[in-house]
């Protein structure tokens, strides 16, 4: 039987964070301490870290949960974007551009149109997409959603590029062409049955990404209507989907509803909840702020979170679930997801739109209005001019490393033997096909230094030949 407590228990969650107010800085410096040996904290420890205001602690704060993520994670910061497919839904969520009052037209998008934004997406040098649905059981069944993922798979691009001399203004000029393709596709629908869940698995999703949007219930209530307003049915959507085979799973709440100390300490424990129950914690946590929305009637978010509220947040959860990817989108503007790159975030989406046909041109009923509108190249540059490494890599999926066969991978450490070269080899193809001459120019030198870095002489050796059949026209090489 589940137990809502055992993920949410809100009076222990509002004792904890009065028990831990005014934590003295010697308290904090030990949790710092704990923290880097990157077992994670107890959610007591995280009340302590959520408590802190001291100015003299939050750089130290970053600091520990910064050095974290470069042990785990590395230089690499994965990219992808989100792709929506359908903006029907029969939910009243008071947050969301799409909910069900808003008389703006619809779109859901034709399978062919599917193809048409992928191909966009792919000119980009996108690799990985996040396929977004509203609920509407009439619109976007279950057997919608598996022909969108399956027809994402099944979508072939030419590149672009002329560097190899294949094609020139997308006109083929040989026949030894390079395409382009989607490698992953990740999933954000609305909580189902394991039955559904069984058909997303069949259809080869990579993670399942669900958001609790608030852990306080009240809350949650009052914000939501329609078959969503089930707070039970949300909270565990995740069984459902482990039960259907789905091992990475993705949670996240949408910061701005609720008090974000109640809802940090709301993830962290249920993380901790699928860890024990699992026997493999959430693969990411996302971190999305609310964002302004034609149709919704807010100036402001009920419980605003700041610039520095929300990079505290980030390094707390680096610092607690040490071993988890961390999200962010292009809700946030450029300088604030500079910041978040170092101090824990994982993955990033760029060029990204937030409605049905939004790759291309047209007004179109959008989520949400987003803060970060460069084209992916310009945030490519921006991030190899900060040191990291982009990385369109979709090889731990492909290999079967899902799961805890994932996370045991992450805690040896041995994810630095791969997720190096796999970011290279996939960062190469983009610089080949995708970049900017300038870009090209940067990227190179970052590539180089990189690929210096690789421990392992057999691996690095490997990796250079492979970067070399990269440069000859071979693609979709990874370890
Ligand atoms: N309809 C599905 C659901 O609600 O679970 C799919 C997710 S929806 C397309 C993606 C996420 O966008 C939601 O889970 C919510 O957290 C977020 N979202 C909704 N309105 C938003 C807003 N105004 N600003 C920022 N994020 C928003
Ligand atoms: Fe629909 Fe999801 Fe928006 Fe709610 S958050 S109105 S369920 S699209």
């Amino acid at each position: 039987m589940q137990n809502v407590k055992d993920i949410v228990d809100e009076e222990k969650f509002y004792n904890l964070l009065e028990r831990t107010r005014n934590p003295s800085a010697g308290k904090i410096l030990k949790i710092l301490e704990k923290a880097k040996e990157k077992k994670g904290l107890t959610i007591e420890e995280i009340g302590f870290l959520l408590n802190t205001t001291d100015e003299k602690l939050i750089p130290l704060m970053f600091d520990a949960a910064g050095k974290i993520k470069k042990e785990i994670y590395g230089e690499r910061l994965v990219f992808f974007a989100p792709l929506y497919a359908s903006s029907f839904c029969v939910n009243d969520c008071e947050y969301c551009g799409f909910h069900s009052r808003n008389k703006e037209p619809r779109k859901k998008l034709a399978l062919k149109e599917i193809e048409e934004q992928v191909n966009l997406l792919i000119e980009m040098g996108h690799k990985r997409l996040l396929v977004e649905f509203g609920e509407d059981p009439k619109e976007n069944p279950i057997d919608y959603v598996v022909d969108v993922i399956k027809t994402i798979y099944n979508t072939k691009s030419h590149c672009k590029n002329t560097d190899d001399g294949n094609t020139i203004n997308g006109n083929l000029i040989n026949s030894n062409l390079i395409t382009g393709e989607i490698r992953r596709v990740n999933v954000n629908i609305a909580a189902t049955s394991v039955e559904n869940y069984k058909k997303l698995k069949s259809a080869g999703i990579g993670t399942y990404q669900l958001f609790q949007e608030t852990y306080h219930k009240e809350t949650y209530k009052n914000l939501h209507h329609g078959p969503k307003a089930d707070y039970e049915r949300q909270l565990f959507a995740h069984n459902r989907a482990f039960e259907a085979g789905i091992d990475d799973l993705g949670i996240g709440v949408l910061f701005g509803l609720y008090d974000y100390k109640f809802e940090v300490l709301g993830l962290v424990s249920h993380a901790q909840y699928m860890e024990k129950t699992f026997g493999v914690g959430p693969h990411t946590i996302s971190v999305p702020r609310w964002q302004p929305a034609k149709g919704v009637d807010w100036g402001r978010p009920p419980y605003y979170v700041s610039d520095d509220e929300l990079l505290k947040i980030i390094s707390i959860l680096r610092m607690g679930v040490p071993y988890t990817g961390m999200i962010i989108s292009t809700r946030e503007r450029p300088e604030i997801r500079a910041k978040a790159f170092e101090i824990g975030i994982s993955q990033t989406s760029a060029a990204s739109r937030t409605s049905p046909g939004g790759y291309g041109s047209g007004e179109k009923l959008t989520q949400f209005n987003i803060a970060d509108n460069r084209p992916v190249d310009e945030v490519i540059k921006s991030v190899l001019i900060q040191g990291l490494l982009p990385s369109f890599c979709t090889a731990c999926y492909r290999n079967s490393r899902t799961g805890d066969a994932f996370m045991a991978l992450a805690k040896t450490g041995d994810i630095q033997n791969l997720c190096r070269p796999n970011a290279l080899l996939t960062f190469k193809e983009y610089l080949k096909d995708y970049a900017a001459p300038d870009v090209k120019k940067l990227g190179l030198t970052v590539l180089n230094t990189y690929l210096n870095e690789i421990s392992d002489e057999n691996r690095k050796k490997e990796t250079i030949a492979r970067l070399k059949r990269i440069e000859n026209g071979e693609r979709d090489l990874y370890f």
